[in-house]
C-alpha cells in the first residue's frame, strides 16, 4: 500500500524509507525498506508506484510500527545520491513557488534517464603487408594511413575520398589494425593560469574582491556592476580562477548560452579549454554524461542556462548570473521560478558566493545592495579607454519617417555616414516577422489566432501567418477569406522582416543581414551569423532583442533604435525598468571597438523619464525616481506579488472560479501572519491585498480563456502561507478550471 507518510517513528519496527517521485505531488510516499539493504536519504531507489515503476529519491529513512503494510523498495539504483543541499534546495524552491515538490525533482533528476551506452569509436592504423588486390580507393587508404598514426575510421574515409566499406575491407585483409578508442572526457579540466589577462587598475581590484570572495569558502553575493564594454566578463573570470585554485565548481549562468559561442571561446582564450555547455540545445546523451560529471566532480566548471541551477554539483563554490537584469531567467512554464533568485539560494545552501553581473542590474538586486544585503563593485569606464556611446533622441513629431516607412530622415543619413566609413550599422525593433498586424484593404477583416486573442504575425520568409503565444501557423492566403477581393490584404506596422525590405530600398548596394531567431537553422545558425557579424562581414544588421544581450560587435559604430517607445505604455510594473534595460544594453553595442559609437533613438516621447535618462546618462537619477517610485507603491523589492492565472474552456467558468478564489480570500480569517485588505478598500503597507480578478489582457491563449488575481504583500508578510491557505479555502478546481500560480511573476499578460 502507498501512503503518505506517516509522523509517528518508534526505534522498533520496519525500517522505512519516505520517497520523492519525480511526478507532480507534493508528497513523499512510504516504503519498507528491504532487509539487508543500506540506505541513506539522497540514495536513488526503484520503486513500484500504481501499476508501473519509477526512480525516486530517498528523502528521509526511520523505523516505523506500521511500515509491515507498505509495498517494499524494489532496487537501490546506481547513481551518485543527491546531496543534502540539493535536497533542501528542492524542498526551498516547492515552498517558495507553490509547486509539487516531486515536479522541483524531475528538473534536477531526469537527465541520467539517458545514458544509453556510449557509441563505441573505432580508430585504425596501418598495421600489416598491403592488400593482395590493389584498388585506387584501397591505395588512396594506405597513403592517407602512411606513417602509422591513429585515425578515427571516419576521419580517414574522408581522407581518402572512399567509403567505409574500403577501411573494413582492408582492415579484414589485414592491412589495417581497429582499435577502440577511448571515449572523449565529456569536458576538460580549465587551467586558472593558462591565459591570465593582464587586467586595468579598477578591474583588478573589482578581480581581486570576488576571488577573496571565493576564498572565504562561505556564502556571499556580490553585484558586479560594470557600463557595456567595462569588462565584467574578464573580471568574473578572475573569481572563476579563485574557485579553480580553491578546487571548487563554477556555474555560469547566462540567458542566451545557446547562442554564446564568443563567451565560450573567450573562456577558452582565458582558461585553455571550454567549460560543459549545458541547455535545451545539447544532445540528451551529452546532457546525461555532464550531469554525471558534475555529480563526480570530473565536471569544474558549467555555463548553463537556468536549468543548470539543479545540476548535482558535488563541490560548488562560485555561481555566476551573467545579464542578471534580463527577464530569460524566469521560467513561466511548469515550475515558475526566478533562476537569478534561486541562485542566491543555492548560493546559500552550498556556502558558494555569488556574483551577479550586469551593466544594467535589476531594481531588486540595486535595492539588496544598497541594503547591505549584497557587495557591489563597479566598473565606472569602458575597457581601454573607450568612450560610452553618445546617445541622441530623434524626435520622431519633427521628424518622422515617409507614409508606410519607419526609418527617419535623420537615421537613414546616420546610417549612409556610418557604412561610407566602413563601419557596421544596427538597426534595432523588438518584432519578429514581418508585419504585426495583416488587414483586408476592401472589407477591414483582420487576421486573428483561432486559439488566442492575438493578431496573427505576417512571417514573409516562411509565407504564413503566425501566432506568436501559442504557434499556430496559417498560409498567407492571396484573397481576402470574409469579402474574397483579390491582392488586398496588407500589412500593418514593422516588423524586422519589412525593415530588410526599407533598408534594400535605401541602400541597394549594403550588405545587410535580418538577425531573428525563427528562421530555419536554429541556434547553430544564429551562432554563425553572429560571429559574421563580429568579422564585419555585414554593413546593416536588423535584429530583435536577440543582438541586445551581451554580444561584442567591434566593427559596430551605429545603433538605431526604430521604436524606443514600445513596452514603454504597457501594464506591466517594470515597465519602465525593461525599456531603460533594453535601450541601454542596445545601444551598449555601439563603439565597443577602436572606433567611437553613438546611439539614435526613435521616439515619440522624448521628454519621458526613461528616454531622459538614457539621453543624459544620468542612471543614477532613473534608478533612484524609479526606486522610490516601487517603494512608494509598496511593488517589489518592497514588496512581494503572485500572480494567479485562473484558466477554463469557457469564459463564464474561468470568471466563476476566479470570482470565488477572491471571494474565499476575504472570508478567511484574518491570521497573526497575514491580514486581507477588502477588495477596493484603501491600500495599506502591511496587509496582503487581493486584486481583481481581471480578464487578462490576453484573454484566451491556446483556446484557454483567462482571469487573472494578483495577490500583493508587504515583505514580512508569509505570502505563501496566505497562498495556500487562500487556494484551500477556494472551491475545488474541476469543469476543466485550473489555477496557476505564479510567485514574483515578471509577465502580466
Ligand atoms: P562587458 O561584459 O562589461 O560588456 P566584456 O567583458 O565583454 O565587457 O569586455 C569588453 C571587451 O573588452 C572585450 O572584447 C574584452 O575582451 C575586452 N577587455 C576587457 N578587459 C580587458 C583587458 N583587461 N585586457 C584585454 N581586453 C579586455
Ligand atoms: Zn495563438
Amino acid at each position: 500500500m502507498i501512503g503518505e507518510s506517516p509522523n509517528e517513528a518508534s526505534p522498533v519496527g520496519d525500517l522505512v524509507a519516505d520517497v520523492l517521485v519525480p511526478v507532480a505531488v507534493d508528497i513523499s510516499y512510504s516504503y519498507k525498506v528491504p532487509p539487508g539493504m543500506a540506505l541513506e536519504p539522497g540514495d536513488f531507489v526503484t520503486v513500484p508506484l500504481g501499476t508501473r515503476e519509477a526512480t525516486g529519491v530517498v528523502w528521509k529513512t526511520r523505523r516505523s510500527a506500521s511500515g509491515s503494510n507498505l509495498k517494499t523498495i524494489t532496487e537501490k539504483r546506481d547513481l551518485p545520491s543527491v546531496r543534502e543541499p540539493i535536497r533542501n534546495f528542492i524542498d526551498w524552491i516547492a515552498r517558495w513557488t507553490l509547486a509539487p515538490r516531486g515536479m522541483v525533482l524531475r528538473m534536477g533528476v531526469r537527465a541520467p534517464d539517458n545514458v544509453g551506452a556510449e557509441p563505441i569509436r573505432i580508430g585504425v592504423r596501418l598495421a600489416g603487408p598491403p592488400p593482395g588486390r590493389m584498388t585506387p580507393a584501397r591505395s588512396r587508404v594506405i597513403a592517407a594511413a602512411e606513417g602509422g598514426l591513429l585515425f578515427q575510421k571516419s576521419a580517414l574515409a574522408e581522407a581518402a575520398a572512399c567509403s567505409a566499406g574500403v577501411i573494413d575491407s582492408l582492415v579484414d585483409e589485414g592491412t589495417l589494425e581497429a582499435v577502440s578508442l577511448e571515449a572523449e572526457p565529456v569536458a576538460l579540466t580549465p587551467d586558472p593560469a593558462f591565459g591570465a589577462t593582464l587586467l586595468e587598475a579598477d578591474q583588478r581590484e573589482a578581480g581581486d574582491a570576488l576571488a577573496a570572495s571565493v576564498e572565504t569558502g562561505k556564502f556571499n553575493v556580490t553585484l558586479l556592476e560594470g557600463v557595456t564594454g567595462s569588462g565584467k566578463t574578464e573580471v568574473y573570470f578572475e573569481a572563476v580562477a579563485a574557485a579553480l585554485k580553491a578546487g571548487l565548481q563554477t556555474l555560469i549562468m547566462m540567458p542566451e548560452i545557446a547562442l554564446t559561442s564568443q563567451f565560450l571561446d573567450r573562456f577558452a582564450a582565458r582558461f585553455g579549454v571550454r567549460p560543459a555547455e549545458w541547455h535545451s540545445g545539447v544532445a540528451a546523451r551529452k546532457r546525461a554524461r555532464i550531469w554525471f560529471g558534475v555529480a563526480s566532480g570530473d565536471v569544474r566548471v558549467v555555463a548553463g542556462a537556468r536549468s543548470a541551477l539543479f545540476l548535482p554539483f558535488k563541490e560548488l563554490g562560485l555561481i555566476v548570473v551573467d545579464e542578471e537584469h534580463e527577464a530569460a531567467y524566469k521560467q513561466n512554464d511548469g515550475v515558475a521560478y526566478q533562476a537569478r533568485d534561486m541562485a542566491v539560494v543555492r548560493g546559500q545552501l552550498e556556502q558558494a558566493s555569488v556574483v551577479l553581473a550586469s551593466a544594467t542590474p535589476s531594481i531588486e538586486s540595486r535595492v539588496n545592495a544598497e541594503q547591505g544585503r549584497y557587495k557591489k563593485l563597479v566598473l565606472s569606464a569602458r575597457f581601454g579607454g573607450r568612450a560610452m556611446p553618445d546617445i541622441a533622441a530623434i524626435d520622431l513629431r519633427v521628424n518622422a519617417a515617409p507614409r508606410g516607412k519607419w526609418i527617419s530622415p535623420r537615421l537613414c543619413e546616420a546610417v549612409g555616414e556610418t557604412i561610407g566609413k566602413g563601419e557596421q550599422a544596427l538597426l534595432f525593433l523588438n518584432r519578429r516577422g514581418y508585419a504585426p498586424l495583416t488587414l483586408c484593404k476592401s472589407c477591414g477583416h483582420k487576421f486573428q489566432c483561432p486559439n488566442c486573442t492575438a493578431w496573427l504575425v505576417e512571417h514573409r520568409f516562411r509565407r504564413a501567418l503566425v501566432c506568436h503565444h501559442c504557434g499556430h501557423v496559417e498560409r498567407r492566403p492571396d484573397t481576402c477569406p470574409e469579402c474574397e477581393t483579390i491582392d488586398s490584404l496588407t500589412p500593418c506596422g514593422p516588423g524586422v522582416e519589412r525593415m530588410a525590405d526599407e533598408v534594400a530600398e535605401l541602400f541597394p548596394n549594403a550588405r545587410a543581414l535580418v538577425l531573428s531567431s525563427d528562421f530555419s537553422g536554429g541556434t547553430e545558425r544564429l551562432r554563425r551569423e553572429l560571429e559574421e557579424i563580429a568579422k564585419g562581414e555585414f554593413d546593416i544588421v536588423i535584429g530583435t532583442q536577440l543582438v541586445a544581450k551581451g554580444h561584442n560587435f567591434p566593427h559596430l559604430t551605429l545603433v538605431g533604435v526604430i521604436d524606443a517607445d514600445v513596452g514603454l505604455n504597457s501594464g506591466d510594473p517594470r515597465a519602465a525598468e525593461r525599456t531603460f534595460q533594453l535601450l541601454q544594453q542596445v545601444t551598449g553595442r555601439a563603439g565597443r571597438g577602436a572606433k567611437a559609437g553613438r546611439g539614435l533613438a526613435q521616439t515619440w516621447q522624448p521628454d519621458h523619464p526613461v528616454m531622459r535618462a538614457l539621453l543624459s546618462g544620468d542612471t543614477e537619477r532613473f534608478y533612484t525616481e524609479e526606486t522610490n517610485a516601487r517603494q512608494r507603491a509598496g511593488l517589489p523589492p518592497f514588496g512581494r506579488l503572485a500572480a494567479l492565472i485562473v484558466t477554463g474552456n469557457d469564459r463564464a467558468s474561468a470568471e466563476i472560479h476566479a470570482r470565488a478564489m477572491a471571494r474565499a480570500a476575504y472570508a478567511m480569517a484574518p491570521s497573526a501572519r497575514w491580514k486581507t485588505a477588502p477588495l477596493g478598500g484603501p491600500p495599506s503597507q502591511d496587509e496582503i491585498m487581493v486584486l481583481g480578478p481581471a480578464e487578462a489582457p490576453i484573454a484566451v491563449v491556446r483556446g484557454r480563456h483567462r482571469f487573472r488575481l494578483l495577490v500583493k504583500a508587504p515583505r514580512s508578510a508569509d505570502m505563501q502561507g496566505f497562498l495556500r491557505a487562500m487556494i484551500a479555502a477556494s472551491p475545488p478546481e474541476r469543469g476543466g478550471v485550473r489555477v496557476i500560480v505564479d510567485v514574483d511573476p515578471q509577465s502580466f499578460l
